[in-house]
């Protein structure tokens, strides 16, 4: 059977608009809508309707009547009203119950909800009722149809496409700044606005911030006496120093923060500083000046933290950030206190007892209440030391990521083997630290 044919056949018993009588045929012609497919099949089978009519009239009769009634042909009605038949045009289509005929009202509807948001680009979701899409499956398999597409599909295009026009905004299907699903039972919309994200290095210039916001231990952030009813172990913090002139600016609800790493709250964060991206979801606003973001962020900061080279990022980043930071090289200054006085010959058995060796180190007693009690063995790139006076050092450590500077020279009561004050043989404390360097890339030194 021709498609011709099959789809007078289907008229015959089903009221279809002209979207889906096209439909069932989608995927022949391309170029072309549903509904041209379905308004051309309506007016092929009109003129065969009026040629019939000359004819055998009961035949014409019969086809203009199929097309005029079930296809809500306005032109096969106007054929059969011309020799006096008083017919009108009734009901809905059987399978979407007119819903392409609200596709404007709907676009409307969706790009006026869409007017709280700054957005690129735009991806449309729908939920179409299993009561339409078992009709459609039905009389697909009763007349053997092979060529058709899913409603759904339909649906999201050709809202889509008028989207498109009236906004002048493209759909995107990898990654769309905002995704409408259209519930085609009520006609709901709801909105899904993927998260902001801005990549870029910080610098910590002053000791005493943690990089993320850290809740009251006794009260978990619900404010108490301890936190003096802030909820926080600290004031402030790297990511809330960042973060709220984003989110401000942005109009975002709130933001996350992902650090490639992170130092340790007394220890500065130098050198050409630490990638992170920041994360700012439900954003109202997106396409912002960086460089003025940089420069807003930088004075509110008021000389404790630095940003730079600020990018738009994406959540592939976060993930390849974090996977970084455990395999980058860090490169350390610390100023240490030794106990006792060590003779200089002594001093050089750091560059040539630590360099390229692998420290075995037992989760240090100051972190065991976050981390999983277990020997980790990270390796020592390079040492370098500058004597400041009788018993102090200033240590230049590179190491591998996760490396515990603090108990590598102290020796953490023997958990940290070897360390500086096990090779000096005598106590040595970390009074200060600086991250001075974080590599990007892998490790050139691993072997
Ligand atoms: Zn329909
Ligand atoms: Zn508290």
């Amino acid at each position: 059977m021709g498609l011709i044919d099959q789809a007078m056949e289907i008229l015959k018993a089903h009221k279809l608009c002209d979207n889906c009588l096209g439909r069932q045929f989608a995927l022949l012609g391309t170029g072309l809508s549903n509904e041209e497919r379905g308004r051309s099949i309506k007016t092929v089978l009109t003129l065969m309707g009026h040629e019939f009519f000359a004819k055998d009239k009961v035949r014409g009769e019969s086809l203009l009547r199929t097309v005029a009634i079930n296809g809500f042909f306005a032109p096969a009605l106007g054929i059969l009203q011309s020799i006096g038949l008083e017919l009108r045009i009734e009901g809905k289509c059987e399978i979407c119950e007119n819903i392409f005929s609200k596709k404007e009202e709907i676009t409307r509807k969706i790009a006026s909800e869409l007017g709280k948001y700054e957005f690129n680009n735009f991806l449309i979701g729908s939920k179409v009722p299993p009561r339409i899409s078992e009709k459609e499956d039905a009389l697909r398999a009763t007349f053997g149809i092979s060529t058709g597409e899913a409603l759904k599909a339909e649906i999201n295009r050709e809202i889509g496409k008028m989207l498109t026009v009236i906004t002048g905004k493209k759909a995107e299907f990898n990654r769309p700044d905002i995704l409408v699903v259209l519930d085609l039972e009520d006609f709901s919309i709801s909105i899904e606005v993927n998260p902001l994200h801005i990549s870029g290095r910080y610098l910590k210039l002053k000791r005493g911030i943690p990089q993320t916001k850290w809740p009251c231990r006794q009260c978990r952030g619900k404010g108490c006496e301890r936190c003096g009813g802030t909820g926080k172990m600290y004031q402030e913090s790297v990511e809330e120093i960042i973060a709220k002139p984003v989110l401000e600016i942005t109009g975002g609800e709130e933001s996350k923060f992902h650090g490639a790493g992170r130092e340790d709250i007394d220890a500065r964060m130098l050198g050409s500083g630490r990638r992170f991206v920041l994360e700012i979801k439900n954003p109202k606003k997106r396409n912002i000046d960086l460089k003025e973001l940089e420069n807003i962020i930088n004075t509110y900061s008021e000389g404790k933290v630095k940003v730079m080279d600020l990018s738009f990022s994406n959540k592939d980043e976060v993930r390849n950030i974090k996977a970084m930071s455990q395999i980058s090289t860090k490169t350390y200054c610390a100023l240490v206190e030794l106990k006792d006085q060590v003779p200089l010959e002594k001093l050089e058995l750091l560059k040539t007892k630590l360099t390229g060796e692998i420290i075995h180190q037992q989760t240090p007693k100051r972190v065991t209440h976050r981390r999983a009690n277990l020997v980790r063995a990270k390796k020592v790139y390079r040492v370098d030391y500058k004597i400041l006076d009788s018993n102090r050092l200033e240590l230049i450590i590179e190491g591998q990521g996760g490396l515990y500077i603090k108990e590598l020279i102290s020796g953490d009561e023997g958990r940290t083997k070897p360390s500086v004050s096990s090779i000096l043989n005598t106590e040595a404390k970390c009074l200060q630290l600086d991250v001075i360097k974080v590599d990007e890339k892998h490790s050139e030194h691993q072997a």
